[in-house]
C-alpha cells in the first residue's frame, strides 16, 4: 500500500519544518532524500506488514529547518476489526542532543582510559629501570663500608650509613611503585571465587604478626564473588595486615563480616585500633599518603591505594568509616557471583 500522512502534531510539523496543511496527503518521498524515504518507508511496510510494533533506537533524520537529527522512534500498526492495517502511528523522540552529550563522555572516558594506561605504563618503565642504577649504588656503598669502615673517620662511616640507608629506602618505594603498577598489569580474568578462601590464605600469611599481638580475628560466613583470586588476597592481607598494624593499647578485635547490596556483597572488615580523624579519610587511599612517622608504624602508604585500584578493578567501591581511639571499619563491594 502508498503510505500518505494523515495527522500530524505540532511537535511533528516543528520537527519537520512544515505545516500540518503541506504534509497531508504527501508521502516520505516529498520532504526526505531518497535513501531516508526508502528506509522510512521500508519500516513502515515491515510494521504493517507484520501487524508488531515496532521499536528504532536511532533515527537520522534530516529536517528543513533544525538540519540533522537523532530521533528515538516507535511505530505502531493500528489494525481493523479483522486485524487489517489501517494506519501507522509513529511517536519520536528527538534524542539529538542526548547522543552527542553521551558521544562526548564516551570520548572523554577512551581519552582518560587511554591516557591512564599511558601514565600506568610510564610508571611501570621508570620504576623498573630505575632499580638497576639503584642497585649498583647499594652495591658499591656495602662495599665501600665493609673494605673501609674504620680506616676513614667515624664521620664519613656515618655519612655511608645515610646513603646506604636512603638508597634502601628507595629501593622499597621503588618496588611498591611496581607492586602498584603491577595490580593491572598481571591481572586474570574474574571467575567465581570463595571469598572464605582469599580470606584465610590471607590470614595464614599474616600469622606471626596475628599471633605476636594476641588478635583476636573472627569472620562471619563469606559469599562467592567474581574476583581474581589473587587479587582478593591482597585486598584482604593489606586491610587485615593494617587492622594489625594500627592497633593500639588493646589486643586487636577484627570482624569480618559480609552483606548482600543489590548486585554486589558489601565486605567491611572491623578493627578496634587507633582510628583514623575524618579529614584523612580519603586522603589514606592515595599512593604514598601516610598519617605517621614511619618509626611509630612502618610502611610506605601504598597499601591502600592498591587496595583502591583493585576494588575499583572490579567495578566496585572501597571507603573507610572510624571513631577515632576506637576503631576502624573498612567497607568495600564486589560483584557478586550471579550479578
Ligand atoms: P601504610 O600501611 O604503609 O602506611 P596504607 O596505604 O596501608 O599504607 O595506609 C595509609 C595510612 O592509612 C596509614 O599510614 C594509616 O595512617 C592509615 N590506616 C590504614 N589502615 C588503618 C587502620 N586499620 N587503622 C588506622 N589507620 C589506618
Amino acid at each position: 500500500p502508498d503510505c500518505r500522512f494523515v495527522l500530524f502534531n505540532r511537535a511533528g510539523e516543528e520537527l519537520l519544518g512544515y505545516r500540518r496543511t503541506d504534509l497531508m496527503g504527501k508521502n516520505d518521498y516529498d520532504f526526505f532524500p531518497k535513501d531516508e524515504a526508502d528506509f522510512f518507508t521500508a519500516k513502515d511496510r515491515q510494521v504493517l506488514a507484520g501487524k508488531a510494533v515496532l521499536d528504532i533506537p536511532e533515527e537520522p533524520i534530516q529536517t528543513r529547518r533544525q538540519g540533522r537529527r537523532v530521533l528515538h522512534t516507535k511505530k505502531i500498526p493500528i489494525l481493523d476489526k479483522r486485524g487489517n492495517p489501517l494506519y501507522l502511528l509513529g511517536i519520536s523522540e528527538d534524542i539529538t542532543e542526548r547522543k552527542a552529550a553521551e558521544n562526548a563522555l564516551l570520548q572523554k572516558t577512551r581519552e582518560l582510559e587511554r591516557s591512564n594506561a599511558e601514565l600506568e605504563q610510564f610508571a611501570y618503565i621508570a620504576s623498573h629501570d630505575l632499580q638497576e642504577p639503584l642497585r649498583k649504588i647499594m652495591l658499591y656503598c656495602q662495599m665501600l663500608e665493609q673494605s673501609y669502615r674504620g680506616r676513614l673517620d667515624a664521620q664519613a662511616d656515618g655519612m655511608v650509613d645515610v646513603v646506604l640507608r636512603a638508597a634502601q629506602r628507595m629501593q622499597t618505594l621503588i618496588q611498591d611503585l611496581l607492586s602498584y603498577a603491577h595490580v593491572s598489569r598481571g591481572e586474570q580474568p574474574r571467575q567465581v571465587v570463595e571469598s572464605r578462601l582469599a580470606y584465610e590464605e590471607a590470614l595464614g600469611n599474616l600469622e606471626a604478626l596475628a599471633a605476636q599481638c594476641g588478635a583476636d580475628i573472627r569472620c562471619d560466613p563469606l559469599p562467592r564473588v567474581m574476583a581474581d583470586r589473587s587479587q582478593l588476597v591482597q585486598l584482604f592481607q593489606n586491610l587485615l595486615g593494617n587492622a594489625l598494624k594500627f592497633r593500639g593499647s588493646r589486643p586487636p578485635e577484627v570482624r569480618v563480616h559480609a552483606d548482600r547490596k543489590g548486585k554486589q556483597w558489601q565486605f567491611s572488615i572491623q578493627d578496634n585500633g587507633i582510628g583514623i580523624a575524618p579529614q584523612y579519610l580519603e586522603r589514606i587511599f592515595v599512593i604514598f599518603q601516610r598519617l605517621h612517622a614511619r618509626d611509630v608504624y612502618p610502611g610506605t602508604g601504598i597499601g591502600l591505594a592498591i587496595c583502591k585500584k583493585i576494588v575499583e578493578r572490579h567495578d566496585g567501591r572501597i571507603w573507610a568509616e572510624s571513631t577515632p581511639g576506637k576503631g576502624s571499619t573498612f567497607r568495600f563491594t564486589l560483584p557478586a557471583e550471579d550479578a
